[in-house]
């Protein structure tokens, strides 16, 4: 049997309100959990030792919004230039998704993942479309997720963009990988429903998405307002707000997920303050699209969960927090706003949000959470304690390099050395190779 892991010497730092550095202290992995965080003496002969020494011992990183089958495209240049978010869909990413073969899915989930090793992300929530294969993609992704060691919940952006067939088909897909994740529980492997956004959506599926999801007791994860045409849109057509329609159509809910809203109103805040409802703010890919950048400081204060993704745009949460605070500066044309609600989107209510999906916690260091950990290589240069801590994470961790990694209690890096049984190299060539099918394909 392989034995319990122990990290020593380590500076630990644990998210919370307010987050805590402990110094001297020992935390000591066991059957995926942490047993115990510790000053006491540990007789290390029973364990598997690392040494911290140097380095910053974290809970691994939670991206709550993430599209793993975005992967292929980079580096691809044969699109027509958008002028607007939805020429970036059309153009794009609705021509891309549908030349996606299961294949495709899984070698770009599996380099997303191997790629979140490295950068110390062991927990994604997850939003997929591929309209020509969309029955078994959730199990083909599970199946990369599995084989890579970390966790993630999945869900099938259904919509009516390729039409009726396409959009039962996904209502099935959401229905059968829910009910598998119910029959099967397992840590590594969640479920939501899956809902594309407002704009792709006739009554008639939300409809029937949304009596399915409530039967099958579970929240959606949705679009909502991520450029100012899924709202104009919305009330040309249904006379109402997103947020409106979504509540009309019994979408939301404490288990919901809503990535984006950037062009919601006071109103429709109050909709999802009301309902429990979770956001998720996802700021590089907001500016990226040039779609504006939602106002997360009003949201918290109107008491909304506010988590932090990075809508595919990289699986380096650390990164994204420093661009999330750039962008409240910016927006705001105020240098010291909204430190703390940036920094607790990824710190604190990622965490708060898994809670809510998973049976055990995550992204915490203390007893009984899952044994999911960081080591990062940092020599503070100023005063590392429990005041410095949030500015030494934007501006000094965001910049380090992650050594160890650690999901579920498997040492899936060390010493910057991938544990996996997975070859790295193999895994590239194959990509690139289906990666030349696949833009050859694209029209
Ligand atoms: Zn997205």
């Amino acid at each position: 049997m392989e034995k319990p892991v122990l990290i020593k010497n380590g500076i630990i730092i644990s998210p919370g309100k307010p987050p805590k550095l402990l110094q001297n202290y020992k935390v000591i992995l066991h059957e995926g959990l942490i047993q115990k965080v510790t000053s006491d003496f540990v007789d290390e002969k029973e364990y598997n030792v690392i040494d911290a020494s140097g380095k910053v011992v974290l809970p691994g990183f939670i991206n709550a919004h993430m599209h793993f089958y975005s992967t292929l495209v980079r580096g691809f240049a044969k699109t027509k230039f958008a002028k607007n978010f939805n020429e970036v869909l059309e153009n794009l990413w609705w021509k891309l998704d549908k030349i996606l073969t299961k294949e495709t899915v899984y070698y770009s989930t599996v380099i997303m993942l191997i790629n979140a090793i490295k950068k110390g992300t062991t927990t994604f929530i997850d939003h997929h479309a591929s309209p020509k294969n969309v029955r078994g993609s959730l199990f083909e992704i599970a199946k990369a997720v599995k084989e890579c060691g970390l966790r993630a919940c999945l869900c099938y952006e259904v919509s009516d963009r390729d039409g009726e067939k396409i959009a039962t088909e996904g209502i099935c897909e959401n229905r059968e990988f829910i009910e598998y994740c119910k029959n099967n529980p397992d840590e590594q492997l969640k479920a939501l429903f899956g809902l594309h956004a407002s704009f792709t959506l006739n009554d008639k599926t939300l409809s029937a998405a949304s009596k399915t999801g409530n039967e099958l007791d579970v929240g959606f994860h949705i679009h909502c307002a991520e450029s100012s045409y899924d709202e104009v849109h919305c009330v040309r057509n249904f006379g109402m707000r997103v947020v409106e329609r979504l509540f009309a159509f019994g979408i939301l809910s404490e288990d919901t997920i809503l990535a984006h809203c950037v062009h919601i109103n006071e109103a429709e805040m109050h909709i999802l303050s009301d309902t429990g409802s979770i956001v998720v703010h996802n700021p590089q890919s907001n500016l990226n699209n040039a779609v504006g950048i939602a106002d997360i400081i009003k949201m918290q204060e109107k008491g909304i969960l506010v988590g932090l993704g990075t809508d595919a745009m990289t699986v380096n949460m650390l990164e994204e927090l420093r661009a999330a605070l750039w962008a409240q500066h910016f927006k705001n044309e105020n240098p010291s706003c909204g430190f703390m609600q940036v920094f607790d989107t990824l710190m604190l209510n990622n965490s708060l949000i898994t809670d809510r999906i998973w049976n055990i916690p995550l992204g915490r260091i203390e007893e009984g959470a899952a044994a999911d950990i960081v080591l990062m290589d940092y020599n503070s240069p100023t005063p590392l304690n429990e005041e410095t801590l949030a500015g030494h994470i934007i501006f000094g961790l965001s910049q380090s390099v992650v050594d160890t990694t650690i999901a579920g209690g498997k040492i899936l890096m060390k010493n910057k050395s991938l544990m996996l049984d997975i070859d790295e190299k193999e895994i590239s060539e194959k990509s690139r190779q289906l990666t030349e099918t696949l833009w050859n394909n694209f029209k």
